[in-house]
């Protein structure tokens, strides 16, 4: 296959709400799409990194720059015929995951729509519908009775929805309590709370008290570089670890899991590069017995499609962090969107990634001007 052409969008959608995280607020989705022209078809593609490097170090003006200088240098008018050929042209660019995830995904439902088939089923999927949880941001004001009945209410709203899963976000000063009047209110639902690496191991017994609420995992509690802490920490406590912004290869999934630094990985395959190496962390995961799932980072509905589709294999065993696109954004580009049902998503299954781009809708969100790369 030839890429001949892509056309790099810088695109803004609106949330209808904030979404409060320990590193920040968000108001609205800055993303890159990707129009990417083949001598096997065109098709559509995203890279998800947030404007500040604060969740990973790359931003919107990193991808912009490493796609444009760097990476379609190399792959523009070359043929390539397979996705590891690709990932070996890919290596001498150091990091810059999710600039990657950019034209690999687009080789992904490049190559799957030639063949016919979905991109699940082109990985080798078996499910036609994936459980999903849902993650919910910390309150604007944390610390008084209106934040506590915020928290409460979202959590009824999600139960009614037959979300499969509650995640809620922590941070220093909001991790015990907001545990403690969910556990109160709802009993024992299957919940989850995710730190985004706001803690250190002094801050040990914080999560040893967890422990009585009997959480399904903690979500990255300590800094992203700090795997050993993590094992450190995982002996003095019960509830599993989950690791997400640590794992950014398969070699660091197989030192975590080595090392004991986690129970549990969260796949996110726009941190890890793309679709090849997340299928890789998963099969690793799978041999040593550690499941895995998928979160998100607010991807438009192309990039939920790709989860989606990755959350089809086997060791995807819990409920992924994916929701129709009207939670997340008050018009996304899509106009086939994921549909939950029973706390479940549909899995696409038409050829390629399966989801159909609204350009009127895509011209109005970008930010100009256009980059042509060809
Ligand atoms: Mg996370």
């Amino acid at each position: 296959m030839k890429i001949e052409r892509i056309e790099l969008r810088h695109i803004v959608l609106e949330l209808p709400q904030p979404f409060i995280t320990s590193f920040g607020t968000t108001t609205e989705r800055h993303l890159i799409i990707l129009k990417v022209f083949s001598d096997i078809g065109v098709c559509f593609a995203e890279s998800s990194p947030r404007e500040e490097p604060d969740y990973s170090y790359e931003t919107i003006q990193t991808v912009l720059h490493v796609l444009e200088d760097f990476i379609a240098p190399i792959i523009l008018n070359r043929e390539i015929r397979t996705i590891e050929e690709l990932h070996s042209l890919l290596k001498k660019i150091r990091g810059h995951h999710m600039a990657k995830s950019g034209v690999e995904t687009a080789f992904y439902h490049l190559l799957s729509a030639r063949e016919g088939k979905s991109l699940a089923q082109y990985l080798g999927g078996t499910r036609t519908a994936i459980n999903v949880g849902i993650s919910l941001g910390i309150p604007s004001r944390v610390g008084g009775k209106s934040a506590h009945e915020e928290l409460l209410g979202k959590v009824g709203s999600a139960l009614e929805k037959q979300y499969k899963r509650i995640k809620i976000k922590i941070k220093p000063g909001w991790d015990l309590e907001p545990v403690r009047i969910i556990r109160e209110r709802f009993g024992e639902i299957p919940l989850m709370v995710d730190a985004n690496s706001a803690y250190s191991l002094q801050d040990a017994d914080i999560f040893k008290e967890m422990d009585q609420y009997n959480l399904l995992m903690i979500e990255q509690p300590l800094a992203e570089d700090d795997i050993y802490e993590h094992s450190l920490l995982q002996k003095r406590i019960r509830t599993p670890i989950c690791l997400d912004e640590s794992i950014e290869s398969v070699t660091d999934a197989r030192l975590a899991v080595e090392i004991g630094a986690c129970q549990i990985i969260n796949i996110k395959l726009c941190r890890v590069g793309g679709i090849y190496p997340s299928i890789q962390i998963h099969d690793l995961c799978q041999e040593r017995g550690i499941p895995v799932w998928s979160g998100g980072v607010f991807e438009s509905g192309i990039g939920k499609a790709d989860s989606t589709a990755l959350c089809t294999l086997p060791n995807f065993k819990l409920p992924a962090d994916i929701a129709p696109s009207d939670r997340y954004f008050i018009r996304d580009i899509v106009s086939t969107s994921l549909v939950l049902e029973d706390g479940q998503i549909k899995v696409p299954t038409a050829p390629g990634v399966g989801i159909d781009v609204d350009e009127r809708v895509l011209e109005k969100v970008t930010v100009l001007p256009l980059k042509i790369l060809k």
